[in-house]
């Protein structure tokens, strides 16, 4: 196949690609070639400047001037231009490069620098010392190779020089010029080479690496985290140690080595700072364990454009045009939780709570472009199985487990569909429930069979899994994770006409429903990857809490410590109870819903958490108990209120829909753990709240009406009964 080219004088001539291609060292390094003669193709000699006396011979790839007599093969060439680029670099064009990269003049001392005619060029050497690229690089554009040289490691002779130190293996030039100057400007031992990009590491470069320290420094985005697999494959078991950087969740999408060096240690002038901050960043494992299929399907996938405009206003809409009145505070709390990671509060771990098929599916798929492969804000499953939060499976890539990807990470993990884990047998069931208990509090070890042994010391991480009502007939098995988890339940109970408008919405829609989703999961990811940014930029600072919603926190989780308190009984002989009733403190809960608060005043933009933010609180407080145990206890509370009396059992009895012997069973427990008293007078059994938790419920405002929020309490005052008979005192609410 012949194609005509143009020369830079316009002039076609006819030559095959791949001939061309090899001519291209020529052209790429101001050579101008004019015309094909025979095998020879005439032109501009580079060296004399000369013109119409330089002749390459396309076959044998042979040149000569016939004016100034320089002549020679390929690499000669290359070696020529090398040497006469190096003579033409002066300090003025070295100051402009090193400005416009934004490191010191110093930082490139190293490396064999050169300039010609706008574009800077910078040598590549085999271990032999022989020239095999010469990379260019104009300013404002990307490096590039000289076409049809080898890819060399840059910066592998001076590693070569240097075996003891530990290597940085960078993803291009400015990366490994940034890093080896951090390195020589605090004196710490170390060499930094670099491929030039992260998806290229040939396999006879290997024999360099075997046995020394290697750091994996590739940018924050696919390409890096792909990268870094690459190294490991090539490296696995064959070198001394191997650590990879972590970039923190919530750095920008393609953020990388240069970007952190410029900034912290050059022109904010902390070298040594940000050399501890760079190695916090780095763990023993890559960023993602992502298996051969996975990878095929990332082939072309794509990390949305950020809309720096979008807000969760924008988020909000996007969701109701998709979904029939998507719950508000579902979404909500996906975004805090993702948040939560980016500001390192205390973990929160929510259920989303929902029948199925009612939409808490779309509300986290929504999520799903912060995880890999996109983006490492957050970690996104469909499901978890037995094995797979600990695995004791042996990989080439290394441990498969879940909690290795999230082991050091600050992330978000989001569980689509969590019932399939309700749903398992008791002892696989209470082994996930372990798992996750040591997880929120940050250490987890496993022991296998296979003699493998997973240890994870450094989890913390915020959770959100969609699951359904089943959630809460796992009282028992539940205890395990007890104050751990909150509930927020974005279903609509058995209403029917939602139900219908749902369904007609859903039919509607269905032809657009996947561009529909992925609209959806663009918006949330330009929404979140946002307020990241806007977290940066306030130092990561968290809005205080004023002292009426703290007062109300106290008593959302003194509340729902309470209703978690447990009566054993036996279970036989339902009146002998084995044990003393027990609470728990609450100062779990207590952290997460002050996180999630602080959380949600940032999202909206204020510097303080105020009463405004309860209402997300207080549902998570109702919705997290048992429900049962709830609806009875704000029946006796509703009753004393109205009513200004005591309630009678049977008034609870045709308030509620649980059974007489229920009832009565509830109503003891509750009297046991001090929530309520219960008194007779005459024949009657009286029950109302006691006086510990009636201030409780009115502090944390859990049941003002209409789930208002009302500035002042209520008045209460608590008074002995003038009847005076019984112990205890009557209560009697004032307006
Ligand atoms: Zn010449």
């Amino acid at each position: 196949m012949l194609k005509k080219y143009n020369t830079i004088e316009d002039k076609d001539f006819d030559i095959s690609d791949d001939k061309f291609r090899r001519l291209k060292i020529f052209t790429m390094h101001g050579t101008v070639l004019r015309e094909l003669v025979g095998t020879q193709v005439s032109g501009d000699c580079p060296f004399c400047d000369k013109e119409k006396h330089f002749y390459v011979n396309w076959e044998k790839l042979l040149w000569d001037c016939k004016i100034c007599g320089e002549k020679g093969n390929l690499q000669s060439f290359l070696n020529k231009i090398n040497e006469r680029n190096k003579k033409q670099i002066n300090p003025r064009l070295l100051h402009a490069l090193a400005e416009e990269r934004r490191l010191p003049d110093k930082a490139f001392s190293w490396i064999e620098l050169g300039y010609n005619h706008g574009q800077y060029t910078m040598a590549v050497r085999d271990k032999d010392k022989n020239l095999i690229d010469l990379r260019i690089y104009r300013i404002g554009s990307k490096v590039m190779a000289t076409a049809g040289m080898q890819t060399g490691l840059f910066g592998l002779l001076e590693m070569l020089q240097h075996p003891k130190k530990p290597i940085y293996i960078c993803e291009g030039e400015w990366d490994a010029i940034a890093m080896q100057w951090l390195l020589d400007s605090i004196s710490k031992p170390g060499r930094a080479v670099c491929s030039p990009g992260a998806n290229t590491f040939k396999p006879e470069w290997v024999d360099f690496f075997v046995g020394h320290s290697i750091r994996v420094c590739y940018d924050n985005d696919i390409a890096g985290t792909k990268g870094e697999m690459l190294v490991l494959d090539r490296l696995a078991k064959k070198v001394k140690s191997m650590q990879f950087i972590h970039w923190p969740s919530g750095f920008p999408n393609g953020y990388d080595l240069r970007d952190c060096v410029s900034k912290y240690a050059f022109e904010r002038k902390r070298p040594k700072r940000t050399f501890r901050r760079l190695k916090s960043y780095m763990r023993d494992r890559p960023r993602t364990q992502i298996s051969a299929d996975q990878e095929d399907a990332l082939e072309g996938s794509k990390t949305p454009e950020v809309d720096p405009s979008v807000n969760i206003e924008d988020v909000f809409r996007i969701y109701e045009e998709h979904l029939h009145e998507p719950s508000r505070m579902g979404i909500e709390m996906c975004t805090i939780a993702a948040l939560a990671s980016v500001f390192d509060t205390d973990p929160v771990w929510v259920f989303l709570v929902a029948p199925p098929s009612s939409g808490k599916t779309a509300i986290i798929s929504g999520f799903r472009y912060l995880s890999q492969p996109y983006d490492t804000m957050a970690l996104f499953l469909s499901h978890i199985t037995t094995h797979s939060l600990v695995s004791g499976m042996e990989t080439r890539r290394g441990d498969p487990s879940i909690f290795a990807q999230l082991n050091g990470n600050k992330m978000a993990f989001y569980i689509k569909d969590f019932t399939t884990v309700v749903s398992m047998r008791d002892t696989d069931k209470e082994d996930i429930y372990a798992q996750l208990r040591d997880a929120y509090d940050g250490y987890t070890m496993k022991s296998f069979g296979n003699g493998v042994k997973r240890e994870y010391n450094n989890l913390k991480f915020s959770l959100v899994a969609g699951v359904t009502e089943l959630i809460y007939d796992e009282s028992v098995n539940f205890q395990a994770l007890g104050e751990r988890f909150g509930k927020l339940n974005i279903g609509r109970g058995n209403d029917v006409e939602f139900s219908r408008l749902a369904i007609a919405k859903s039919m509607l829609t269905r032809d657009g429903f996947k561009e529909m989703e992925d609209k959806c999961a663009k918006t949330v990811y330009s929404c979140i990857k946002n307020l990241a940014k806007r977290a940066e930029e306030v130092g990561f600072k968290l809005p205080k809490i004023d002292k009426d919603l703290e007062k109300a926190i106290i008593g959302i989780s003194l509340y729902v410590s309470a209703m978690r308190g447990c009566v054993s009984r036996d279970r036989y002989k339902r009146d002998l109870i084995k044990s003393a009733p027990y609470t728990e403190t609450g100062i779990r809960f207590a952290k997460m819903l002050a996180a999630i608060a602080a959380v949600r005043a940032f999202m909206y933009g204020r510097n303080v958490a105020k009463l405004e933010d309860l209402p997300i609180l207080r549902k998570i407080a109702l919705d997290t108990v048992n429900q049962r145990d709830e609806e009875l206890l704000r029946s006796v509370y509703y009753l004393n209120k109205d009513k200004h009396t005591m309630p009678f059992k049977k008034n609870i009895l045709e308030d509620s829909r649980y059974t007489p012997y229920t009832v009565k069973c509830v109503l003891e427990d509750l009297c046991m753990l001090k929530i309520l008293e219960k008194y007779r007078t005459g024949r009657k059994h009286l029950y109302r709240l006691s006086k510990q938790m009636l201030s409780v419920v009115e502090e944390a405002h859990l049941y003002d009406d209409e789930y208002t929020i009302k500035r002042k309490n209520p008045k209460v005052h608590l008074r002995r009964s003038k009847t005076g008979k019984g112990r205890h005192s009557k209560l009697i609410l004032k307006k």
